[in-house]
């Protein structure tokens, strides 16, 4: 059997070039087929869901929307030392360091932080790289638990610092969590 016989999947079908008879040439007989399928499958189980109205049961390890996370004090983690960026093999993270001011103590825990985070979330392909490879615990996908919302604007997929960064009273609600145990 030479290599090109060889089917792996088994529903391997040589295509025949004959020439069609009259019948054929309408394509009366292959739509009728195919309308045939279609109705099959109308009274099939779907498996599909008709997201964003309905919503599927994730998995407690599932990788939702990225959070930027902030420290017990409320300070964000974030350093902007580009270590997401450059294990993203999306290139989906771009960002932009500024260096903290010295009233500025309370909102950034490092000395550098991020002034401009983005994530195109259209580029994104939920690996989880980018949270392996952050230093500081700054970057998750595991703790939102959210969905990215669906839209039919472009640009409501390049998240900014706006959409990622934790809210304070969660994180300050996790504080207090972590001192009542
Ligand atoms: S989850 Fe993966 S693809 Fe998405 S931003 Fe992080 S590293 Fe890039
Ligand atoms: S999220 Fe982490 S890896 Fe990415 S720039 Fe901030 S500190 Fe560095």
């Amino acid at each position: 059997m030479s290599i090109q016989e060889i089917s792996l999947s088994g529903r391997k079908k040589v295509v025949s070039n004959k020439e069609m008879t009259f019948l054929e040439t309408m394509y009366l007989i292959a739509i009728v087929k195919g309308l045939w399928i279609t109705l099959k499958h109308l009274f099939r189980r779907k498996v599909t869901i008709q997201y964003p109205e309905q919503v599927r049961t994730m998995s407690p390890v599932y990788r939702g929307q990225h959070m930027l996370k902030r420290d017990e004090q409320g300070r964000e983690n974030c350093t902007a030392c580009g270590l997401c960026a450059l294990s993203c093999p999306a290139e989906a993270i771009t960002m932009k360091a500024a260096e903290r001011k010295a009233d500025e103590k309370h909102l950034y825990r490092e000395e550098k932080y991020a002034e401009i985070y983005e994530i195109n979330m259209l580029r994104c392909i939920f690996c989880g790289l980018c949270e392996e490879a952050c230093p500081k615990d700054a970057i998750y996908l595991t703790t939102s638990k959210v969905l990215v919302p669906s839209s039919y604007e472009r640009e409501d997929f390049i998240f900014g610092k706006d959409k990622l960064v934790m809210p304070l009273d969660m994180a300050m609600k996790n504080t207090q969590l972590k001192n009542a145990n």
